[in-house]
């Protein structure tokens, strides 16, 4: 296992993708192999439209071998009854791999969907990071002995659930992988991760590691391919026991349909946000503030669950607070996603990019005052500067609806309550930020913010020992923590009578 070297320019970035061989086809039961019908979908690299891969188009027949796959692992006991300290052992040199592999893994997000690629080491970090915690973690889980009297003996057992379907998305393909399938694999499920057909091809390098790690056959399986063929299949199985899934809450209500269609599996959603960023009068250096504020919204091109994209300002410092943010803004305009000092790069792909100019022009058209950006960039691939409106109202869909691009709203305040009502005034409840320096209106409105996550005098904070996850329609699953571990676990209590 030899370390990649690190590259450290474009031209090294360039050299290393000339020189991948990528892998496309599913992961089904220890082997790859093409989809059953052979079908396969072009995998395209946003920034230049160039097609990266055909990957192999999985459907309900693929998915039906990876459940059996799945379900034949779990009773032979081979992951789900080993013991914890060895399960840890296997997920370690899996994370040991991906260390070794650290810069090919962000390159794929890189290409496949347009992230700037030192953005993509980040996320290379944290996912390795999760499979750590998660591993280190399960041989420290205790059952309970429950305190009756001595005339029985009482057990809750903590045991895994069975097979899991982590079905994910593009924005964060690997780290959001990592999110699911760290804590699933560690308490001893057996796991199929359906990526997105986006950005299938770091999931499809993670099996590879896997196979090297030596997770045994049917633990861990990836089938590319769409939502509405082998996603939906996975959905509705019956020998599937819960479903993670991360992606958009219109996705996210058809899950909860199909679980009750199907077996009453488990369903955690991580979905959608329109999240609240609150700028109080009072809040300290400005300047710092409205760097931060703008980066809430354009990091990772706005495409970012928990992005600050509604921007409340209070309003006697509002117009000077939205020039320092339009001043950030045009030092984060979007580059080549190869280059390390890009700050943005490119939408992932055209339905996205088309989606992202529609909302703009409804903005524009609904009457907020466009202040910065709008146009899409002339050249090969799709880049879209950041955005900003000032003057938006709750009513505008721009100021209501997840747009899931690098498009910030305005919007003003006069008092507290105000800024309260505002910032609830929405289906979404995934992320909230409040700037302030007075500690007691900070205890006062995070305790009244419908949020998963309240971010304090910073946005996006959090590391691998806190829970993430929201409220509303922003789903009901937490990831990462020990309480995305104890999700992928049931309570068996076991009730002895014992002789007197
Ligand atoms: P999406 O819902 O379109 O797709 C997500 C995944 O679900 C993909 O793998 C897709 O193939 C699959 N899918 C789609 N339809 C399906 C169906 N009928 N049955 C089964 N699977 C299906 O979302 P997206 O566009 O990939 O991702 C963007 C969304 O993800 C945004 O709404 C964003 O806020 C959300 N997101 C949330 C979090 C979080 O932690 N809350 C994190 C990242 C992204």
């Amino acid at each position: 296992m030899s370390a990649q070297r690190r590259p450290e320019s474009r031209a090294d970035w360039q050299a290393l993708a000339d020189s991948l061989t990528l892998e496309c086809r599913a992961f089904i039961d220890g082997d790859f192999g093409a989809a059953a019908s052979g079908d396969t979908f072009a995998t395209r690299n946003p920034a230049t439209g160039e097609i990266l891969a055909q990957v192999a188009s999985c459907d309900a027949p693929d998915a039906e071998r990876a459940v059996a796959a799945a379900q034949a692992a779990f009773e032979s006991g081979v992951w789900s009854r080993l013991a914890p300290g060895k399960r840890k052992k296997a997920l370690l040199k899996l994370a040991d791999l991906m260390e070794a592999h650290k810069h090919e893994l962000a390159l794929l997000d890189t290409l496949d969907m347009g992230k700037p690629v030192t953005s993509a080491q980040g996320d290379t970090a944290g996912a390795i990071a999760c499979l750590r915690y998660n591993a280190e973690s399960i041989d420290k889980v205790y059952g309970e002995v429950a305190p009756t009297g001595e005339e029985s003996l009482a057990l809750v057992l903590r045991e895994p659930l069975g097979v899991v379907a982590s079905i994910v998305p593009w924005n964060f393909p690997l780290m959001m992988t990592a999110w699911k399938i760290a804590p699933a694999l560690a308490a001893g499920n057996s796991v199929i991760l359906k990526p997105s057909e986006k950005s299938p091809l770091s999931a499809l390098r993670l099996a590879q590691l896997a196979r090297e790690a030596g997770l045994p056959r049917g633990v861990f399986q990836v089938l590319p391919g769409f939502g509405h063929t082998v996603g939906k299949a996975l959905a509705l199985s019956m020998a599937v026991d819960c479903l993670s899934f991360t992606g958009s809450t219109a996705t996210g209500k058809q899950l909860m349909q199909y679980a009750g269609q199907s077996n009453l599996k488990r369903v955690y959603l991580e979905c959608g946000g329109k999240s609240p960023n609150l700028i109080f009068a009072d809040c300290k250096d400005l300047d710092r503030v409205a760097r931060h504020a703008a980066a809430a919204i354009f990091h990772n091109q706005g495409e970012v669950c928990i992005a600050g994209s509604r921007l409340l300002v209070e309003n006697p410092i509002r117009d000077a607070f939205v020039d320092k943010v339009l001043a950030a803004a045009e030092r984060m305009q979007p580059g080549d996603p190869l280059d390390p000092e890009s700050f943005m790069g490119a939408i992932v792909d055209e339905a996205q990019h088309r989606r992202i100019l529609d909302y703009i022009r409804r903005g524009v058209e609904e009457g907020a005052r466009l202040r910065t950006g709008g146009e899409a960039l002339e050249g090969r691939g799709l880049f879209i500067p950041p955005t900003v409106f000032d003057g938006v109202t709750p009513q505008m869909a721009i100021g209501r609806e997840e747009i899931f691009g690098p498009v910030l709203a305005v919007f003003g305040f006069d008092s507290e309550e105000e800024a309260i009502a505002m910032a609830n005034d929405s289906d979404y409840g995934l992320a909230a930020g409040l700037w302030s320096q007075d500690i007691d209106r900070i205890m006062r409105v995070t305790r009244r913010l419908h949020s998963g996550q309240v971010f304090v005098n910073n946005w996006a904070g959090g590391d691998q020992t806190v829970p993430f996850g929201g409220v509303k329609q922003s789903g009901n699953g937490r990831d990462k923590s020990m309480h995305s571990l104890q999700e992928y676990s049931e309570l068996k209590t076991v009730w002895m009578a014992l002789a007197p």
